[in-house]
């Protein structure tokens, strides 16, 4: 490791474990609360609304398809993925899914 390499802040393993190069350029990045499952105070409407303009979002993104595979691998998948809504209230996760 350079001197110059060493003085950079390392990032903890369970944050760099977030980081999944396959979704780079995805048009969600920065915006993951809108993509959430649900929100604190949100009416039913309102959730409906912006899952809907979530879903559109994945229909135009460069990485749906690296996304799908992401959501497939994780243990319990929350929020939209590759247009998918998992762990939505009175629905099953993915893995319920396919039971
Ligand atoms: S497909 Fe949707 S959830 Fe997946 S990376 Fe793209 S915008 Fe995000």
């Amino acid at each position: 490791m350079t001197r110059r390499a060493s003085r950079l802040p390392q990032i903890p393993d369970p944050i760099a474990s977030l980081i999944d190069e396959r979704l780079s350029g995805a048009r969600c990045a920065g915006k993951s609360p809108l993509f959430d499952a649900e929100l604190d105070d949100e009416t039913s409407e309102e959730r409906s609304e912006r899952l809907s303009w979530a879903r559109g979002q994945c229909t135009r993104c460069p990485v749906q398809g690296p996304c799908r595979t992401a959501g497939s691998e994780q243990e319990r998948p929350l929020g939209v993925w590759a247009g998918r809504i998992h762990g939505q209230p009175g629905r099953p996760h993915l893995e319920e899914t396919h039971a």
